[in-house]
């Protein structure tokens, strides 16, 4: 089935700004708050929000097969189970009614009212109810930093990292919408030199720039699979910020990996982008250094997308400073890699779960996805535009992650993911 909602030429007779990131191309799809306290299923064109509970139900969806609340709910995993057909066919409908040429919405005005809302006027919530979570630790470049800074130069990349995409999991219960803010966190910690630990709130709060796909329901226990049908299983994409406490993680992580330095929160974007909308920006993976066994092996090589990433700090007043500057496409190991590795041993992946890029690095040094890495291990701190100075984040500060794609025609993106650090709550 032809991605007609993909078409770069169509006009939407919503307005759009030209620097949208949601222009009528991408449709992505989120979860809100109506202005009168409704929990809907929505998409977004433009600074539109617009309701598909309303706008199935006035029948604008009429001849697609789909359940009479499939958008009147709390989450998009029912809509995901559906498929890829049902996904297509509801963004290319949406597409059509929002054409310009078209005038079955447009010009009626009891409908719109009903259906188009302001975004600016809607709470947006969690897109997906989401059951597991996984992150991986797929790029190069930061496992080959982290590994530097933790175990020196000659043992940097462990010798299992360029089999297979490492990752662990984490917890779905943490996973917070965007614009949610966060409490520094309390945990263990070994300062340099010490043999005695000690307690209190984290040193060295962090980010982990990273992106995650959602999947849909993809496998029985015990049937892998395979790298060849793996994309047909992911729905879309969100940013994700990983925040981590890294003085935490570096006396808990050995030798059952990542706890309670990463589970105190992880921020996502509230649109899913979906991989329809992302084809055009498809591109290469990196070449991998060594041939990977056989049921990672790819039949092609472009097997990546072109997604520009970006974070900054806003400092209290208001100051926003851009501290990293990445690409999706640093990343090493693919998302069907990562979910064909994480099924081989017949693991069930379901519709709603997340799974994390790792933090996206790339070789340059303002290209670092986190702060361990941008300020060298806490050795070379950063200059904010006001002046201030960061090795790791300060109370008050807000963290926002952007992810874009642009091309000649047209430019998709997702929003922002932002994040407010508190102080440490009163124990
Ligand atoms: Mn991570």
């Amino acid at each position: 089935m032809l991605i007609t909602a993909n078409n770069p030429t169509r006009r939407s007779w919503l307005k759009v700004e030209k620097e949208s990131d949601f222009p009528i191309q991408n449709i992505p799809f989120g979860v809100f708050f109506t202005k009168d306290d409704i929990i809907t299923i929505g998409t977004r064109i433009g600074e539109y929000a617009i309701d598909l509970g309303a706008f199935h139900q006035l029948g604008y969806f009429d001849g697609i097969p789909l359940t009479d609340d499939m958008f009147m709910q709390d989450s998009l995993n029912d809509f995901i189970s559906d498929g890829r057909k049902t996904w297509r066919l509801v963004r290319n409908r949406i597409a059509e009614i929002f054409d310009e040429k078209n005038s079955s919405l447009r010009d009626n005005v009891k409908h719109k009212e009903i259906i188009i809302f302001d975004v600016n006027e809607v709470e947006m919530l969690l897109p997906i109810n989401v059951g597991d979570y996984t992150d991986f630790y797929s790029s190069k470049e930061h496992a080959t930093n982290v590994g530097v800074m933790f175990r020196g130069k000659e043992n940097a990349l462990m010798p299992n990292w360029l089999h297979m995409p490492i990752g662990y999991h984490g917890r779905s219960s943490s996973i917070i919408v965007s614009g949610t803010p966060i409490h520094r966190p309390y945990g263990q910690s070994l300062p340099k030199g010490e043999t005695t630990p000690v307690f209190g709130p984290s040193k060295s709060l962090d980010m982990e720039v990273e992106t995650a796909f959602i999947t849909t329901d993809a496998n029985n226990l015990g049937e892998p699979i395979s790298i060849d049908e793996a994309g047909e299983y992911i729905f879309g994409m969100v940013l994700l910020n990983d925040w981590s406490a890294r003085d935490i993680q570096k006396w808990e992580y050995v030798p059952l990996g990542p706890f309670l330095g990463k589970n105190f929160a992880s921020t996502i974007s509230p649109w899913i982008v979906t991989m329809d909308a992302l084809e055009p920006f498809r591109c290469e993976s990196p070449k991998q250094d060594l041939s990977p066994l056989t049921y990672l092996k790819q039949k092609t090589t472009n097997n990546s997308f072109d997604i520009k990433l970006k974070a900054s700090i806003e400092t209290q007043n208001g100051e926003l400073t851009e501290i990293c500057n990445t690409n999706f496409k640093y990343l090493y190991w693919t998302m069907e890699q990562q979910l064909a590795h994480h099924t081989i041993n017949g693991c069930n992946v379901r519709s709603g779960d997340l799974m994390g890029s790792g933090t996206i690095s790339g070789s340059e040094k303002n290209s670092y996805g986190s702060m361990l890495e941008l300020s060298w291990g806490g050795k070379e701190a950063i200059t904010l535009k006001d002046g201030t100075k960061r090795v790791f984040f300060n109370d008050g500060d807000n963290v926002i992650l952007r992810g874009f794609c642009k091309n000649n025609e047209v430019s998709i993106g997702f929003g922002k993911c932002t994040g407010k650090i508190l102080p440490p709550i009163n124990l």
